[in-house]
């Protein structure tokens, strides 16, 4: 390509809002451009990142029987309603209305959408398993949008869902993937880590986000400093066992609640309707923590959480208070999924608590001695301690110390929770109508492109690795007025196209100085300066990542390249 065909426009001063290198490189090397808050446009070197990124992706993809294919953004609300999404999903969910005041969701995800084409389509276990991903724009209304390309209102993810008769064969594509992302950041070159995101209770194999070591990382990786435990921070709690339970299911009781709050007041404490709190409950701790308390789909003794339309909330002062109310009475909290907010009983006062949520459809009353593990699923509550640096790792393998991290993956065992809520159905073997066994695998494609600019660069511009360098080499005739340079400079740009180069061409008539400062700043691996030498027929050629410089006679250019 011709830089004067093209458009690149670079800037000479670091734009004042842009608040980490990767963002002001990406805007002053002309790759992006801010829409509005949280929103890009991808100019032509950005788009060509991007779309490495993106072929780096596919072919990892493809390379374990993953297929692509390409959901709407555009998405019913009914969909997101049945999963109950629609009301827990928050302010993050981008609605809309069509002409007719029907509503819909822009994509934040997609296991809705994908469930609902499957669950009409593959009814046999003799077409499972099928694993299918898409790389497209994901609407999320987020909070703070920061760091350009990090953390987007839009942005672009491979999103991967997978389908399975059985648990083994869940098992068999997550490990699969587990390996496919290891190669996607390896060709990518980034320095990153899988560590363990769900709490210690399934054992930390369910669930894995793929993290890069980085200075701006938002999230704190806890890992040893002698084997090869690593979890967010968030996850490594130091676990403390479950209170024995006092009685069977059959002793459960229904017990008058306390302090109580009615549906419409957490509502309005929520800032949302009395209607969408029903199915799902969620509760702020603080400004900063949003906790969704899953309903998950257990019965207990009949008394199916989606009647809990009386759910209560109890206020309480201190984290002694909630950890008493968990320790005496893991029923009165219910099927509840409580990885982040493990966090909060360490630090933060809980100020308010959603009680109820196991059933107890009457006001005011909630249910004692149900048996964890047995009545209903617990991931972990009680007296939990967020890891320190310096503790003994939870491995017994050495000592924890924390590294931020940029979350760039995340797979994620679902299980049942989507087909069951969807009555996504397969006949097994025996002809018996199951639910699909799910996994789920996304990659911020566009964050990563960021995360690679963070690692890739110095103080005069990005030095892009090979593998998604807009072009690979850069032909920079210095004088384009000079018609042995420019001759010269045009040569070597069709013979290297001609041999399949990627090439992008100086042909601007602009200062020496203004074409290497843009060369530097745009950052290709190979740099050819056509100068003075040129009459002479020598090249000097410098490798951007590490200043090297050569001269190379004309004639030996493309054996020199190989
Ligand atoms: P985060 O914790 O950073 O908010 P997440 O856990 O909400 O991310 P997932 O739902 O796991 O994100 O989505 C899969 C991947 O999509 C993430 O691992 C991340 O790489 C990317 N991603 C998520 N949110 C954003 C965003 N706002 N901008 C860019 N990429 C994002
Ligand atoms: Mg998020
Ligand atoms: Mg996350
Ligand atoms: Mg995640």
């Amino acid at each position: 390509m011709k830089q004067t065909a093209t458009f690149i426009p670079t800037l000479r001063e670091t734009p004042a809002d842009a608040e980490v290198k990767s963002h002001q490189l990406l805007l002053r090397a002309g790759f992006i451009r801010q829409n509005t808050s949280g929103i890009y446009s991808f100019l032509p070197l950005g788009k060509r990142v991007l779309q490495k990124v993106e072929n780096v992706i596919r072919e990892e993809m493809e390379a374990v029987n993953s297929v692509e294919v390409f959901l709407p953004a555009m998405q019913q609300a009914e969909l997101w309603q049945e999963t109950g999404r629609w009301y827990s999903y928050g302010d993050e969910l981008m609605r809309l209305k069509d002409r007719n005041g029907r509503e819909f969701a822009l994509g934040a995800t997609h296991e809705e959408v994908i469930t609902s084409l499957l669950r009409d389509e593959v009814k046999s276990y003799k077409k499972l398993p099928l694993n299918l991903f898409q790389i497209q724009s994901k609407f999320r209304d987020e909070k703070r949008p920061r760091f350009g390309l990090l953390r987007g209102r839009e942005f672009l993810m491979k999103d991967a869902y997978s389908f399975h008769a059985t648990p083994e064969s869940l098992d068999d594509t997550y490990n699969d993937m587990m390996q496919a992302y290891t190669n996607i950041f390896t060709r990518l070159g980034l320095n990153f880590r899988a560590v363990i995101a769900d709490s210690g209770a399934i054992g930390g194999k369910d669930n894995h986000e793929f993290m890069v070591l980085s200075e701006i990382g938002e999230d704190t990786i806890a890992y040893s400093d002698q084997s090869s435990y690593a979890a967010n921070i968030e996850m490594a709690a130091v676990k403390v066992d479950y209170p024995a339970p006092t009685e069977s299911a059959k002793d459960m009781e229904k017990v008058e609640t306390p302090d109580q709050k009615t549906i419409s007041q957490v509502a309005e404490f929520l800032g949302t309707t009395a209607d969408q709190c029903i199915k799902t409950l969620v509760f702020k701790a603080d400004e900063e923590l949003v906790i969704v308390l899953s309903r998950g789909d257990h019965d207990i003794n009949e008394v199916k959480v989606k009647h809990a339309t009386g759910a209560k909330v109890v206020e309480l002062a201190t984290p002694e208070e909630v950890k008493e109310l968990l320790s005496c009475d893991i029923g009165s909290i219910g099927p509840v999924k409580l990885p982040s907010s493990i966090r909060v009983f360490a630090d933060h006062a809980i100020k308010t608590i959603v009680n109820g949520v196991t059933g107890a459809n009457e006001d005011g009353f909630h249910l004692v001695n149900v048996t964890p593990e047995q009545d209903f699923t617990v991931d972990a509550y009680a007296d939990l301690r967020f890891v320190q640096e310096g503790d003994p790792s939870p491995d017994g393998e050495g000592t924890i110390q924390f590294a931020k991290g940029i979350e760039v993956g995340h797979i994620f065992k679902l299980g049942t929770r989507y087909s069951e809520d969807m009555k996504a159905t397969f006949l097994n073997d025996q002809g018996r109508a199951m639910p699909y066994i799910m996994g789920c695998y996304g990659i911020g494609v566009s964050r990563v492109m960021a995360a690679v600019a963070e690692q890739f660069q110095d103080d005069n511009g990005f030095t892009w690795p090979n593998a998604i360098a807009p072009y690979e080499v850069h032909i920079v005739p210095v004088n384009m007025k000079d018609e042995v340079q420019r001759g010269l400079g045009e040569e070597l740009y069709q013979l290297l196209k001609s041999n399949r180069y990627e090439v992008l061409l100086d042909d601007r008539i602009e200062r020496a100085g203004v074409k290497f400062a843009d060369a530097d700043l745009i950052g290709l691996p190979l740099r050819i300066t056509v100068g003075k030498k040129a009459a002479e027929g020598i090249l000097e050629v410098k490798n951007r990542r590490t200043g090297e410089t050569f001269e190379w006679k004309q004639e030996e250019l493309l054996d020199q390249l190989q």
